[in-house]
Parts: structure tokens; sequence; C-alpha cells
């Protein structure tokens, strides 16, 4: 069996979908899977790498046994919140930061989406081989650090390793949630070059950084639910404002229209 070279030479190497590099349909599970990102993610540890044997077991699912990786279906106006929710409490893509990542298919026509948890970043370019979905429009979320945050010689107490503010969240350290929207599928060349731990800057690329919170609390009105909101308006090309029968009636209050009837008014 082929071995990897230098500092994973005690890695067997392996592609991208844990199979082996010269053996097909013989897969790694485990810390062997570690070949992949190592000294890049946690798939050298259980934390880690149990989210790439959940992954294994979709990959599975679908190649073997025809069964499309597990996804919900959401309106546009839901998007927000389940990525809010997501961002907050999910456990695959901040354990298994830069390697797994939430895949949301846009519907352009229907004004829906479909949402993948835990996908393989490096089989993006196989999305429909893999999880048997497709879409021509793809948001993916990521957990990722700062481009230059550690390495050799590097302060990781600079003064200001901590972003200050919304405007500057693209200069986030510490592990954040980013966006990456892009409007034509990922073909395997869009990786070349492309840092481990991050995803391809294609030329029709746009991305949102969420700042970084080193509680991991990303629920401020203003500093993260806002600009993420704006952001997807801006991609989706719509007017994600929730509204409530109270906020419109509020809102039509004040602009002196309001033509709800009041028994109905008083009702709520
Ligand atoms: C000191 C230490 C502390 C750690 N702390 C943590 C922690 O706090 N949190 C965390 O998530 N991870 C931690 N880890 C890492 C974690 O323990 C390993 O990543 C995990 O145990 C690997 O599990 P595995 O099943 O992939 O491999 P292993 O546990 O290494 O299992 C491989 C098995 O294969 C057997 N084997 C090997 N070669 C052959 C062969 N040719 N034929 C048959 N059998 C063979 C071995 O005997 C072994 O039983 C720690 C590791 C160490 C060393």
């Amino acid at each position: 069996m082929e071995k990897n070279l230098g500092r994973i030479k005690k890695y067997p190497k392996i592609r991208y979908d844990y199979q082996s590099f010269d053996y097909d349909h013989l897969y790694f599970a485990g810390t062997l899977i570690h070949s992949i990102d190592f000294r890049k993610s946690s798939g050298g540890f259980i934390h880690g790498f149990r989210y790439i044997t959940r992954a294994l077991h979709r990959i599975f699912e679908y190649c073997y046994h025809q069964q499309k990786w597990p996804s919900i279906s959401l309106s546009w106006f839901s998007l927000t919140n389940y990525l809010i929710k997501r961002i907050n409490e999910a456990d695959g893509i901040y354990q298994m930061f830069g390697q797994l990542v939430d895949v949301i298919l846009i519907d352009r026509i229907n004004r829906q989406c479909r949402y993948l948890e835990e996908y393989p970043v490096r089989l993006l370019p196989r999305l429909e081989e893999i999880t048997g979905y497709t879409s021509d429009n793809l948001l993916i979320l990521n957990m990722q650090y700062g481009m230059n945050y550690s390495g050799a010689g590097r302060d990781v107490f600079a003064f200001d390793r901590i972003s200050a503010s919304v405007d500057t969240a693209d200069r986030s350290n510490f592990l954040h949630p980013v966006l990456y929207y892009y409007d034509s599928p990922l073909q395997e060349k869009d990786f070349d070059n492309v840092k481990s731990g991050f995803l391809p800057l294609t030329s029709s690329v746009r991305i949102h950084h969420i700042i970084e919170n080193v509680l991991t609390l990303w629920m401020h009105p203003d500093e993260h639910i806002l600009p993420l909101r704006i952001f997807l308006e801006n991609i989706l090309n719509i007017n994600l404002e929730q509204r409530t029968v109270i906020s419109y009636a509020r809102k039509r209050m004040l602009q002196k229209k309001l033509t709800i009837p009041v028994q109905f008014y008083a009702a709520i």
C-alpha cells in the first residue's frame, strides 16, 4: 500500500473520499484519515475523526445503497435563522474546521434551499456524485481561522489579534464562520493552490466573514445577524426582513395607512 512521504509517512496515502490511494473500495476510518488534514484540523483525534466517520457512512449510503445525503429543505426566509442556529450549535464543522462544511443549494426558481450538513470540503467538485444533489448556486459555511493566525514566528498574543469591529470582520483571527457563495459548481482545478482549510477564490465568489467571538457566541443582532441577513439579501436579491402581523401593523400605523380591522388587531 502506498505511503505518504515526509512528515506524514506514518499515514497511508488516501483519497479525499477516504478511499485507499491504490485499492478501490478499501476505505480508512479513525485516526488514519488524519492523512488528509495533518496539522490542519482535528482528524488525528477522536473528537475530530468521529465526524469524518459519520461523513464516511453518508458517502457509503449513496455510493452503495442509493440513499442521498441527509438534508432539509428551507424557505429563503428561514435561512438566516437556520444559519445562526448552525453557526452557534454545529459540532462537526466546528471540530473539523476547514475540512467539513455545511452546503446550501440555492433554488432560485422556488425561493427554496436545500441544507446539507458536514460535507467534506475537498469533495465539493464531486457534490452530485457523492450526495445525489446539485445546484448551480452554492452557499458554503466554513469555520476558519485567520490566514496568518499561527505558525512559526507568529505572535498569537499580538495586541491586534482580535478584530475590533464588524467592518474588519474579515481580519478575524480566531475560529469564526465564513460564508462563500458561488454561482457555478466548483471544479477540481479550482482547489489548485488553495491553502488547506480555505475555499477557492473563483472570479465570481462572494464572501462574508462573521466577526470572531472568543466565546463562540454569534447571536448579536447588529454584529452577527444583521450583516448576515444583508449578505444573504445581496446574493438572493430579496428583502429578508421578517414580518410578523405585529411588526406589519406597527409599520402601517407609522405610515398612517392602517387597514387591519381593529377587532383583528385587538385579538392578537
Ligand atoms: C496520550 C494520548 C492522549 C490522547 N488524548 C486524546 C483526547 O483527549 N481526545 C481525543 O479525541 N483524542 C486523544 N488522543 C488520540 C486518540 O487516542 C486516537 O486518535 C485514537 O485512539 C485513535 O483511534 P483509532 O481507532 O483510529 O486507532 P487506534 O486506537 O490506534 O487503534 C488501532 C488498532 O489497530 C491495531 N493494529 C495496528 N496494526 C495492526 C495490524 N497490522 N493488524 C491488526 N491490528 C493492528 C492496534 O493494535 C490498535 O488496537 C490521544 C492519544 C494519545 C496517545
